[in-house]
């Protein structure tokens, strides 16, 4: 078993707008859904702008 996987197809990172500051980040899959800036756990979906919130700790 291989865990780390060196030849994923190219994902491109969701970018989400902080609802708090407006920030642009760029979260993958497996990153947590927090703004870098200022840590705000609600994020607006880029292309879809629909409300994401995550409330995870
Ligand atoms: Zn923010």
């Amino acid at each position: 078993m291989s865990e780390g996987s060196s030849k994923e197809p190219q994902k491109t990172p969701m970018v989400y707008i902080c609802g708090e500051c407006h920030n642009e980040n760029e979260i993958r899959p497996r990153d947590p859904i927090r703004c870098r800036e200022c840590g705000y756990r609600i994020m607006y979906k880029k292309r879809t702008k629909k409300l994401v919130v995550f409330d995870a700790r």
